[in-house]
């Protein structure tokens, strides 16, 4: 039975009050480790270690810090294929995807912002009697507090900005999925990382995480989570003047004009409500169909999922795994009761799918499901589920797909599906979100802003966000003659 201990200082620690939570495969069901279930002690302990560290780290140069972020990136792509199959395991995800998604996107998080900082240029504003120099310093202490449905990718895509701004860390991953977070801090004992500059406190919401919002000494907090936790987070970090990022939760529209390549769009569609068992902060929960061509569409759509192969993680052609957990699939699966109190129709899926491999029919596993026939403002078509269900609505005009499109509370993404590529970019400006994709879905370029409007979230991450997210700056102004 792997123990997960807490990371402070360089070395593997057990929690202060030496208690412990369950880890286990959703897939199966199977109990595959004991978590550390830390407290206040704990975080101090971080905090403690992180200070002592942060002298050293922050008077490192910029090129110090680069070439870690590339020694960090090697040493993960050494461990690619160890990384991807954690992850895996941890979350009930296919092994292609958490190696095609997980473990790769967590070494390109290094490498992006190791080169990316290398090519960062002085600012510097001229007066005609004066210059004024931007100085970036490190804000100290950060705390990164993450959820379980990309668990390395979302935390390093924290940590390589953090580090490479000078700034030390208390780190505290999801409780349910702490797997690979523990292997990156086994990692960067094998590099010989500097000791305290990374620190891991393991745990629950309420007893390790909200000593970190609370701690006077941490100074920035990056949040990644749902929106009812980010209220908390905001409620308590507020006060204390902290840097705040909120990255939270979504609902998001898949719009399919009358123009769109309807094949294509039925792939993405697809593959923007699916991927990740639906689990991704940016799948496209709802689904927007021009009228006149809604029989075609919704046609090719069931077709598409219908053929995804759902099954066992660890096998190479799987497509769809499990959801995170039992009670996941419970809260998942009351949507889909929901949803037909509310006069929707199970278009596919809606079921336990059974497998002839015995232990997972123990594991959280839903097929994928798509609902027709419901209010654009019925609750299952607002609220966000989180899992591998899709509602399908249809519109009269473009006029009307907007509005639908933002007619919930939340708005980070959404994807619009048309022939037209300036008709594309004019829509998209008028969807209430933060980021917009035309004819495809999840690409991304680490460079642009990432983040939500509405009740999805507050700031915005990648490129220079997130290095001035993770850094403070004064300004000196320089009077000559
Ligand atoms: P969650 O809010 O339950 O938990 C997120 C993290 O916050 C966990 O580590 C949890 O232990 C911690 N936490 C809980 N209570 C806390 C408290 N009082 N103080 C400090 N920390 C606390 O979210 P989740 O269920 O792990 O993740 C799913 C949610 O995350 C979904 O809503 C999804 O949309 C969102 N998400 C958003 C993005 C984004 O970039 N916007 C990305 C991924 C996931």
């Amino acid at each position: 039975m792997t123990k997960i201990w807490n990371f402070i200082n360089g070395e593997f620690v057990a929690p202060s009050g030496g208690k412990y939570i369950d880890d286990i495969n959703p897939a199966t069901g199977e109990l595959i480790g004991k978590i550390a279930s830390s407290q206040s002690e704990d975080v101090q302990n971080a905090v403690d270690a992180a200070s002592v560290a942060s002298k050293s780290w922050s008077s490192l140069s910029m090129e110090q810090r680069i070439d870690w972020l590339n020694k960090i990136a090697d040493a993960l792509e050494s461990n690619k294929e160890l990384i991807a199959e954690t992850e895996s395991r941890d979350t009930g995800k296919p092994i292609s995807l958490a190696r095609r998604v997980d473990a790769s996107r967590s070494i390109s998080n290094f490498r992006f912002f190791a080169k990316f900082a290398s090519e960062q240029k002085p600012m510097e504003f001229k007066m005609d009697d004066a210059v004024n120099y931007v100085h970036r310093k490190p804000v100290g202490i950060v705390g990164l507090i993450t959820p379980w449905n990309l668990p390395l990718y979302l935390l390093t895509w924290k940590i390589a900005p953090a580090l490479v701004m000078g700034n030390t860390i208390v780190a505290k991953p999801s409780e349910l999925t702490p797997l690979t977070a523990n292997l990156f801090a086994s990692i960067l004992q094998d590099i010989d990382f500097p000791q305290g500059v990374f620190n891991i406190v393991h745990g629950l919401g309420p007893s390790a995480g909200q000593p970190i919002l609370e701690h006077p000494e941490i100074k920035a907090i990056s949040f990644t989570g749902g929106t009812q936790t980010g209220r908390i987070v905001a409620r308590t970090a507020a006060p204390l003047f902290k840097k705040l990022s909120l990255e939270l939760g979504g609902k998001n529209a898949t719009i399919i004009l009358d123009d769109a390549d309807l094949e294509v769009a039925a792939k993405g569609a697809a593959r923007a409500g699916f991927t990740n068992s639906g689990q991704v902060c940016l799948c496209g929960s709802r689904i927007l169909v021009d009228a006149s061509v809604a029989t075609k569409f919704t046609e090719l759509l069931l077709k598409e999922v219908r053929s995804m192969r759902q099954g066992d993680p660890k096998s190479e052609d799987t497509e769809i795994g499990s959801v995170i957990s039992m009670q996941h699939l419970e809260k998942v699966e009351s949507y889909v009761e929901l949803a037909k109190q509310e006069g929707g129709t199970i278009l596919t899926g809606g079921k336990r799918p059974s497998f002839s491999n015995e232990e997972m029919n123990h594991g959280a596993f839903l097929e994928p499901t798509v609902i027709g026939g419901l209010d654009i403002n019925s609750r299952t078509a607002t609220e966000e589920i989180f899992g591998p269900v899709v509602t399908l609505h249809t519109f009269e005009n473009q006029e009307q797909a907007i509005e639908m499109a933002n007619s919930t509370e939340y708005g980070l993404a959404g994807s619009v599906w048309t022939k037209d590529l300036a008709r594309g970019r004019q829509f998209s400006k008028q969807i209430e979100t933060g980021i917009m994709w035309v004819n495809t879905w999840l690409h991304r370029d680490l460079r642009t802003p990432f983040g939500g409007v509405k009740n999805s979230g507050v700031g915005r991450e990648g490129g220079q966000w997130s290095l001035s997210f993770f850094s403070e700056m004064t300004n000196i102004c320089v009077k000559h003659d």
